[in-house]
């Protein structure tokens, strides 16, 4: 059992070569609740609010630190009331996920909603309910004035900033495009430019029922390392204290640093880069120079490649920790702050993390029904599995590699190289050419990391019904929410009544029907 792999201070753990997450065996979960299924870990959530909460405050001695965790990352309600019970904020997106901030009693001063073209409707809302809005566009303030005026109250707004970054011209991994850090933050759509905020924020100074309470930055997970961090804190700060100045000395209640921070085994990336150089400047021109052997010949030296360039070794390489993280990032931002001569004693500085909080709080546990080997003409190991990137669709997007284990055979060593695939009829290659135990049906595949962004965007494809979530708390385990049955995925479809003629079939309920006639 890798030590590092499983810190003593997390959920997981390795007793008798089975995983266990708190007190309970990943198998016996499997056992109780079926597979696929995801599965939360109260006390993980609990120990994540309480580390960030520590090590921010810790770098920020002078004022109080929120901690606002993004809720699209995980926006369920058992979730979102243990973190509320712990005091917790939250960075909301969209009218749903203020919907279950709200609902999981999310104190209001504490919730920034984003995003940008809000309907008048979204803002009479936020303004109704007390929250932050984090303003976007730059005819915000004016219509968010005049519906507070028709309300009879003032709104709580901040201006969600964006620098520029001359310092941050090494390479995002983050964005799509291969570009610079500092491209990568301009041409994400959020954020009012530097360029406009001297006038806007002149305005909103001006206005009767608007109160700035403070500034907003979120640059993302462009890197996952402290150089960033610092490169991105420094760049914010000075654009404070430059508005600041120009507002004729104003004084923020609260700055806000976004998010981006890494888990530890930070997944993020690590499928695209090695795919990227790996195959296009290697793999691929070789190939192509095999076409002139025999077909046995070229499949062989494939087969040698395989097993030893395009092997994935997950996880050797660790982010940085939240302690580490805290001092690079405040650390940075309150030196260039005081340097500059902004007074900060009074400032609630604000964290809204997201992969990094919820990450390492889930797993994803997963049977498998097969493991198919083959030989000829090329040799090629697949671990078949009940479940799909679908239910991970983020990671996808995201290129992730997780780390993973074989949940019944931890202590078991490594002797094979395959394709850890979903079921869905695309390649779905969860685990691309990774190495794992000897493998039989029902063991149970274990992808680590699962807790941010993975459940929340499932999705149906292939018509399968989307796996359940089980909160684990010590020896206890329950449904927070509950798997889609085959009757979910098509409740929503409507056959119009002139399509329904004389067929004699009910489509939506074919199996009760097979039944009836057997
Ligand atoms: C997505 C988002 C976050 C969280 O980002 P992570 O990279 O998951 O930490 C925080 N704040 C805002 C405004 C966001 O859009």
């Amino acid at each position: 059992m890798n030590r590092q792999k499983y810190p003593a201070d997390q959920c997981l753990s390795e007793r008798n070569g089975h995983l266990f997450i708190e007190d309970c065996d990943t198998l016996k979960l499997v056992e109780d609740f079926g597979s696929p299924l995801f599965v939360v870990s109260e006390q993980q959530l609990r120990n994540n609010y309480r580390q960030y909460k520590r090590a921010f405050s810790q770098h920020w001695p002078n004022g109080q630190v929120d901690i606002l965790p993004a809720n699209k990352a995980n926006w369920n309600t058992a979730v979102r009331t243990i973190l509320s019970q712990e005091g917790a904020g939250a960075d909301i997106y969209s009218e749903g996920e203020l919907y279950s901030a709200l609902a999981c009693n999310v104190r209001r001063d504490l919730i920034s909603v984003n995003g940008g073209g809000k309907s008048d409707d979204m803002l009479r809302r936020c303004i109704q309910a007390g929250v932050r809005i984090t303003v976007e566009d730059l005819d915000e303030p004016e219509r968010i004035n005049r519906i507070a005026a028709t309300l009879n109250t003032s709104a709580k707004i901040r201006f969600r900033v964006k620098p520029d970054f001359p310092n941050l011209w090494k390479k995002t991994d983050f964005a799509a495009e291969s570009t610079s850090i500092d491209m990568g933050i301009q041409l994400y759509k959020s954020g009012i430019p530097a360029q406009y905020l001297e006038e806007l924020g002149k305005q909103v100074l001006q206005m009767k029922n608007v109160e700035l309470t403070g500034l907003h930055f979120h640059g993302g997970r462009h890197h996952n390392s402290l150089w960033y961090w610092r490169g991105l804190m420094k760049r914010y700060a000075q654009l404070v204290v430059h508005l600041c100045q120009a507002w004729g000395g104003y004084q923020p209640k609260e700055l806000d640093i976004g998010g981006g921070f890494a888990t530890e085994r930070d997944p993020h990336s690590k499928l695209g880069i090695r795919e990227d150089t790996v195959l296009t400047w290697f793999t691929y021109p070789l190939e192509l120079a095999l076409y002139s052997l025999s077909v046995s010949a070229r499949y062989r030296v494939m087969s040698a490649l395989i097993e030893k360039a395009l092997i994935k070794i997950p996880g050797r390489k660790r982010a940085p920790t939240i302690e580490d993280y805290a001092e690079a990032a405040v650390g940075t931002f309150r030196d260039t702050l005081i340097r500059s001569g902004l007074d900060i004693s009074n400032v609630r500085l604000q964290v809204e993390p997201g992969r990094g909080f919820y990450g390492n709080t889930g797993i994803h546990l997963s049977s498998v029904r097969k493991f198919k080997r083959q030989t000829q003409p090329l040799q090629m190991n697949w671990v078949l599995t009940d479940t799909t990137y679908f239910f991970m669709s983020g990671g996808v997007y995201e290129h992730n590699l997780h780390e993973f284990c074989v949940a019944n055979k931890v202590d078991q060593p490594a002797k094979h190289i395959a394709d850890v695939v979903g079921q869905s009829c695309y390649a779905d290659r969860i685990l691309p050419l990774v190495k794992v135990p000897d493998i039989a049906e029902g063991d149970v595949i274990a992808f680590l990391d699962m807790g941010a962004y993975q459940e929340v965007s499932a999705a149906n494809f292939n018509a399968l019904p989307r796996p359940g979530v089980v909160l684990v708390n010590g020896d206890q385990a329950e449904w927070i929410k509950l798997p889609e049955t085959i009757e979910d995925v098509y409740r929503r479809d409507r056959i119009p009544e002139r399509l329904r003629q004389n067929d004699g079939l009910n489509p939506v309920t074919p199996f009760s029907q097979e039944a009836r006639h057997a």
